[in-house]
C-alpha cells in the first residue's frame, strides 16, 4: 500500500487527470521540463509576497486549546505599514523584481524579454493599486494543513485578507491570460483553501477570490455550501483510495500534451526499432483479420436471415444443404420490467419475495401456489415474451 502525504490541490487535480503521471510526479520524483510561464508566476508571486507582507496584521487562530491570542484589534488599524506609506518605493520594487527574475523554461531571449516586461508592468500598476487602497492581509503565501473527515490537505494560500464585515476572504493571484468569475465561481482550488482557512483561522469565510494581475480585477465568489465542499471531499477520497491501492493507470487525454513523461508511458513509449518489423506486421494481420470478421458476421446475420424467411414460407425447420443440413431453434425469453412488478409485490406485502428482480425469480413467484392467483395473474400480464431464432448445423457427425 502506497504511503500517503497531504493532498495539494495540484496533487490530487493530477491524480484526477491521469494517475500514472501523479506517480511519476509524486512517487518517482521525475523533474519536469522548466516552463516559462509558471518560472514567470512564481517570480510575481514572490515579489508580490515581499510586498504585501509588511501590511498583514495577525487575526485570531483556532488551536488544539480553543483560539489564539491577537486580534486585529489589539494590533492596530493599519497593521505593520504605518502612515499610509508603502512599504517599498517604486525603485525599490522594480530592484527586488530583477534580482528575483529568473530565466529557467523561456523558449527564446525574445520570449524571457516580453515576459519581464509583463511582469514589470503589471508590478507597478499592482504597486498604484496597493498606494491608494492599501490591502488588509491577516496572511501571505501562508503554508496551512488540515485534516478532512480523514483526510490530510494542504496548500500555500497567496493571501487571506479581512473583508469589511471581519470575516475573512481567500485571495490566489492569477497571472494568466484570461479569467472569469465563473472561473472563481468553479474553482476546486478555492474550496479547498476555504476549508484549509476555516480549520486553521477562527473567523469565518466570507469571499473566494481569484485575483486576475494582468488586469487588476479580482473576480469574487461566495463562500462555499456545504453540500459543494462535500463533493470535493468525495472526490478527494477517490484520489486517496486510488494512491493507497497503487492504481496509476495511464489515462490518456488532453493533459498529454504537455506531459513530459510520455518516453515512459505505457500509451505513447516508443518501440525499439528492431522489434518494430515483426510488430507492424502482427498489427497490420490484426487489423486485416478485424475486418474480415466484422464482414463475415454481416454477411452470416443476412444469410440466417434469408434462410429464415425461406423456412417460413415453407413452414419447415429444417433446410438441406451439401454437407449436413441446417436446423433451425427457437429460443424463448420472458422479461418482467421491476417498475411494474416491485409495486404489485409491495401492495400484496410481498416486498421481500422481489429479491433482485431477476426473470427466474418472477417466474418461481408465478409457480408458487401460495401466491394468490389474483396477484399471479397481474405478475403475468406485465411480462413480455421475447423469441429469437437462430440456426445450427446438422452434419450427421462429419464435423466430429
Ligand atoms: S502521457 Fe498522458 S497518459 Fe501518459 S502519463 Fe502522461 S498524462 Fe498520463
Amino acid at each position: 500500500m502506497a504511503a500517503i502525504g497531504p493532498l495539494s490541490y495540484s496533487s490530487s487535480r493530477t491524480y484526477l487527470e491521469c494517475p500514472l503521471r501523479w506517480k511519476f510526479l509524486y512517487v518517482d520524483r521525475l523533474p519536469e521540463v522548466p516552463r516559462g510561464y509558471f518560472t514567470f508566476g512564481r517570480v510575481v508571486h514572490s515579489v508580490l509576497e515581499a510586498l504585501v507582507r509588511p501590511y498583514v496584521v495577525p487575526a485570531t487562530r483556532r488551536t488544539p486549546e480553543g483560539e489564539s491570542q491577537r486580534t486585529l484589534d489589539e494590533w492596530g488599524a493599519r497593521g505593520a505599514v504605518g502612515g499610509g506609506r508603502p512599504p517599498l518605493t517604486r525603485e525599490e520594487l522594480l530592484a527586488l523584481y530583477d534580482r528575483s527574475w529568473l530565466s529557467d523554461g523561456y523558449v527564446s531571449p525574445e520570449e524571457e524579454e516580453r515576459y519581464r516586461t509583463l511582469g514589470r508592468d503589471l508590478l507597478l500598476r499592482y504597486y498604484q493599486r496597493l498606494v491608494r487602497e492599501p490591502p488588509r492581509p491577516v496572511s501571505v503565501e501562508e503554508h496551512l494543513q488540515a485534516e478532512w473527515e480523514g483526510i490530510p490537505i494542504h496548500g500555500y494560500v497567496d493571501r487571506i485578507d479581512r473583508t469589511p464585515d471581519g470575516g475573512l476572504e481567500v485571495v490566489d493571484y492569477k497571472t494568466s491570460r484570461e479569467l472569469s468569475r465563473e472561473d472563481a465561481r468553479g474553482s476546486d482550488q478555492l474550496s479547498l483553501y476555504q476549508v484549509l482557512v476555516e480549520s486553521n483561522y477562527a473567523e469565518p469565510v466570507e469571499r473566494l477570490t481569484l485575483y486576475h494581475l494582468r488586469s487588476l480585477t479580482p473576480h469574487r465568489s461566495p463562500p462555499r455550501s456545504p453540500e459543494s465542499l462535500q463533493d470535493l471531499n468525495a472526490r478527494l477520497g477517490t484520489v486517496v483510495d486510488g494512491i493507497r491501492a497503487e492504481a496509476f493507470e495511464p489515462t490518456p487525454g488532453p493533459q498529454c500534451a504537455r506531459c513530459d513523461f510520455r518516453s515512459r508511458c505505457p500509451e505513447f513509449r516508443e518501440v525499439a526499432s528492431e522489434e518494430s518489423g515483426r510488430l507492424r506486421t502482427l498489427v497490420d494481420r490484426f487489423e486485416s483479420l478485424r475486418q474480415e470478421e466484422h464482414r463475415l458476421e454481416s454477411e452470416l446475420r443476412r444469410t440466417a436471415e434469408e434462410m429464415h424467411r425461406a423456412a417460413e414460407d415453407l413452414g419447415v425447420h429444417r433446410l438441406p444443404g451439401t454437407r449436413g443440413v441446417a436446423v433451425r431453434r427457437k429460443e424463448e425469453s420472458w422479461q418482467y420490467p421491476a417498475t411494474a412488478v416491485r409495486p404489485l409485490l409491495e401492495a400484496a406485502g410481498l416486498g421481500e419475495r422481489f429479491g433482485t428482480g431477476g426473470t427466474e425469480e418472477i417466474r418461481r413467484l408465478l409457480r408458487d401456489p401460495h401466491v394468490p392467483a389474483e396477484l399471479r395473474r397481474r405478475l403475468s400480464e406485465t411480462g413480455s415474451r421475447r423469441v429469437r431464432w437462430y440456426w445450427e448445423l446438422d452434419d450427421g457427425g462429419a464435423a466430429a
